[in-house]
């Protein structure tokens, strides 16, 4: 029976319209409309998708690609050598022939020399360069390795008119240094100066951002040999900005073998939360003491997690230098660094020695030369094998007599 309504009638003849032209579509483009059945279910398979939980289909994606599901695994891990090679890997923390604190580390990878910071005072480059032409006779340093912009790691590689710096004694094949700093000082112009002389000679240079990011040619870790390789380690003052110079600090980790030796320049708390956050750190058998063993580095943080066996501090220890003339707890090796490494180990080194003076006058004590502690530390690496000798004596920290005068010995040391 025809409906009398307009409205409907003119509704229905449009639905007849419709059907009549879908047949029509259908017979003529059979294709088009199985592409549409095919879109409307994959919409509906989205739908799903949308249904369930973002973190579900997170882990299902990571699962179809072959991502395991955990943060730790997005941290960066270090390499491992299969073998421990046919050669040596040892590291020397040099005293730096004066009464200032001060780093420079030479480490020898079988034929590879490589120079980490290069002391206190431009009279540093002479200390470092009579040690190291004991080992390196070809006058090449493979790699040479600048931590951070300020003084007591720069200095011995810029030039007076009468001293030439490390950079014009050697001839330096990469040159790695700091990503970032705030320093404007005469030295630090001076450390750019002589660094870019040698540039302009043929040397190669790269930021540690470079060598983390793989960038201008540069490598985040090097083959030193057999066995061995040298790895720049990520932290985020790679690329941010810090009050603290000391956070900029280049961090390298050596690997040989099963073993690994981890150096981290002066960097403080912040750094080192950053460095374990960003990689999956090892077990080390060595730590230099961040920071000349400040109270301010070498926290509990990296600690729990490196579990160091050897720790080495260069310092002149006791110094007043950075106290005002004040002997206190927070004198190089500090109270709160050796009550942080106790548990983990006793074997802790110290280069130097300070000597002091007390002044009547003034009230304050003052640095008036200095001695060997344990003098220039070897730790050496020797197949799995990995032990410590001393140009001055072996004697730990815990055993000294400097120790018992100015430190409280911490339970994990009893005598
Ligand atoms: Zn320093």
């Amino acid at each position: 029976m025809a409906t009398k309504d307009p409205e409907k009638r003119a509704k229905k003849t449009a639905e007849r319209t419709a059907k009549k032209a879908v047949k029509q579509a259908a017979k003529k483009h059979p294709g088009a409309v199985i592409a549409i059945v095919v879109i409307l279910l994959i919409l509906i398979a989205v739908g799903v998708f949308l249904y369930l939980k973002v973190d579900s289909v997170h882990t299902f994606v990571n699962g179809l690609i072959g991502l395991e599901n955990s943060t730790e695994t997005n941290k960066n891990a270090p390499p491992k050598a299969a073998t421990y090679g046919d050669k040596d890997l040892s590291f020397h923390f040099l005293e730096l022939g004066n009464n200032y604190t001060g780093d420079s580390t030479y480490i020898k990878a079988g034929d590879v020399d490589i120079l980490i910071d290069a002391g206190s005072r431009q009279n540093s480059a002479d200390a470092i360069a009579s040690y190291v032409d004991n080992y390196c006779t070809d006058g090449k340093l493979e790699y040479v390795i600048a931590t951070h912009a300020h003084q007591d790691h720069i200095a011995g590689f810029t030039d007076t008119k009468s001293r030439d710096g490390i950079f014009k004694r050697y001839e330096c094949e990469v040159i790695i240094d700091f990503a970032l700093t705030n320093a404007d000082t005469a030295v630090y112009n001076n450390y750019v100066t002589a660094r870019d002389a040698e540039v302009a000679l043929g040397a190669k240079h790269y930021t540690a951002l470079d060598c983390v990011k793989g960038l201008n040619g540069a490598q985040q870790t090097y083959e030193l040999g057999e066995g061995m390789s040298m790895t720049i380690l990520y932290q985020k003052f790679y690329e941010n900005t810090s009050g603290d110079e000391n956070n900029y600090s280049v961090c390298v980790l050596f690997n040989h073998g099963d073993n690994y030796y981890l150096l981290t320049g002066d960097l403080e708390a912040e750094g080192e939360a950053s460095l374990v956050e960003n990689n999956d750190l090892p077990e080390v058998q060595l730590f230099k003491a961040g920071h000349h063993g400040s109270y301010t580095a070498t926290t509990d943080t990296l600690l729990k997690v490196i579990k160091p066996k050897i720790v080495c501090v260069c310092c002149c220890a006791g110094a007043v230098e950075y106290t005002k003339g004040v002997k206190n707890d927070n004198t190089f090796p500090s109270q709160a660094f050796i009550d942080r490494v106790a548990p983990y180990t006793t074997r802790v080194y110290v280069t130097t020695l300070g000597i002091l003076e007390y002044n009547t006058t003034s009230a304050k004590y003052e640095d008036k030369g200095f001695t060997s502690m344990n003098g220039n530390i070897t730790v050496l690496s020797s197949g799995g094998g990995v032990t410590v000798t001393c140009s001055n004596n072996d004697t730990l920290l815990k055993d000294t007599a400097w120790f018992a005068e100015n430190r409280k010995r911490p339970t994990a040391w009893a005598a």
